[in-house]
């Protein structure tokens, strides 16, 4: 019987953890070692463009490039671990219970909003997955259909992170669009922080503080929610802000999957991995992308749930569980550049490098660069073998 590496997951972590395991195990003629993905849909969903318009166009096949690399697909959700008997059980694409065994796990199932907040489950939008911003999509396309009022007008982000900064930046355009240049439309950041962009470097602080106030985008400081409702959001000082279209950006936490793996979780539910991207305590199980809290560097920094992060602990975690089997020794991850690159709408964008994000370029020069990363980078390489398992290798360049 072949030896199985299962990956739960097919976002940029799990799809670079296949390529990179198939990549070692082909350069090492181990054909007796089956890698298989398990996801509920074979492609790769774009979720950093999520917040554009077009959602539905973000996903990339992945069936043709899992076909050349050797790569085993199965369409399903996973919903038990077992780490005892080295099991796990899904839901197949016809909803049946199925169990499929492992010898090595490699968890790569993301991450999603949480809507914690009174209200938010039943009132508030997303940028989060794919349904859920189609879901805005199609909310924001048919305001124009209901009467002009100031709740109508008023999109209300909560939360000032990278994702409501680049959706709220955007949105004036795309309201525009929808409702007429001469509509008085508001959008308003709400935040908890006393200013804008607080959690960023003060370069960066700057630049957004700029690019907000010369598209309009207002920002509510020192707010704290007390909950949503179909008429918009109450703060704790019960101050209301009418408003129908309601979008949550903060809350993001780990899939709820790393609570059955018997291991350290960091306040996210991160499960604690070492330098080889196993988890600590663990013998056959690895975490990758947003389920991994790792170490990138000896300066203290770890990874972040970012795409630029899943895509190089992907390409780490399956070349390590390859050569766990293999029986060779694992490569320590390490990812000490961290860049940025935020988008502000028809304002431009901002590029910064290292972790105390130095500004290097902005407006027309840095959207070009976010165009090319959104566009292109972290889109799958093209379906062929050699090509694939080139950029599959964890030690060829990146960012
Ligand atoms: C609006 C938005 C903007 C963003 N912008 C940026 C940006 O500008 N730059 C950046 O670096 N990052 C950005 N990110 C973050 C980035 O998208 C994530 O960090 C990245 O997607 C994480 O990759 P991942 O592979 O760990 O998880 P995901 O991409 O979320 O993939 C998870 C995979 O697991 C599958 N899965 C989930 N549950 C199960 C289950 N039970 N069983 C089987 N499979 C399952 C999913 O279907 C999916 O295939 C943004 C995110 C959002 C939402």
């Amino acid at each position: 019987m072949k030896e199985q590496i299962l990956i739960l997951g097919a976002g940029f972590a799990g799809m670079w953890a296949a390529l990179s395991a198939a990549r070692l195990t082909s350069l090492h003629d181990r054909t007796d070692i089956e890698i298989t993905v398990l996801a509920p849909q074979p492609e790769l969903r774009i979720r950093p463009r999520f917040y554009e318009a077009g959602v539905e166009n973000f996903a990339a096949p992945l069936l043709p490039l899992f076909a050349v690399t050797g790569v085993k697909f199965i369409s399903g959700s996973a919903s038990e671990i077992d780490t005892a008997s080295q099991q796990i059980w899904y839901h197949n694409a016809q909803d049946q219970l199925v169990v499929a065994r492992y010898d090595r796990l490699i968890m790569a199932t993301g991450s999603h909003i949480t809507p914690v907040l009174p209200g938010a489950q039943e009132f508030a939008f997303d940028v989060d997955q794919l349904e859920s911003a189609a879901r805005l999509e199609r909310h924001l396309a048919a305001l124009a259909e209901q009467p002009d009022s100031a709740a109508r007008n008023t999109v209300i982000v909560c939360g000032g992170g990278f994702t409501g900064i680049e959706l709220a930046t955007e949105l004036p355009s795309r309201l525009r669009a929808i409702l007429g240049d001469t509509t008085p439309i508001r959008v308003i950041i709400l935040d908890r922080s006393p200013v804008a962009g607080g959690r960023y470097s003060e370069q960066l602080r700057g630049v957004i503080e700029q690019a907000s106030e010369e598209l309009g985008v207002e920002w509510l400081l020192n707010s704290e929610i007390k909950g949503i409702d179909e008429t918009g959001v109450t703060l704790q000082d019960n101050q209301h802000i009418a408003s129908n279209t309601v979008i949550l950006t903060l809350g993001v936490q780990a899939s709820t999957l790393t609570q059955q793996i018997p291991a350290q979780r960091d306040p996210q539910g991160r499960l604690h991995v070492d330098q080889h991207l196993k988890v600590i305590g663990q013998n056959q199980v690895y975490a990758t992308g947003d389920v991994a809290f790792a170490s990138t560097d000896d300066q203290g920094n770890h990874a972040l749930m970012t795409c630029q992060h899943a895509i190089m602990l992907g390409r780490f975690v399956g070349h390590n569980v390859a050569a766990d089997l293999i029986g060779i020794a694992p490569l320590p991850y390490r990812q000490v550049n961290y860049v940025t690159c935020l988008d502000l709408g028809a304002w431009g964008a901002v590029y910064t490098e290292g972790w105390d994000q130095v500004v290097k370029s902005t407006r027309e020069e840095a959207k070009k660069i976010k165009v090319a990363i959104t566009n292109e980078l972290i889109y799958p390489p093209q379906a062929e073998r050699e090509l694939a398992f080139a950029a599959a290798d964890p030690l060829a360049p990146f960012v």
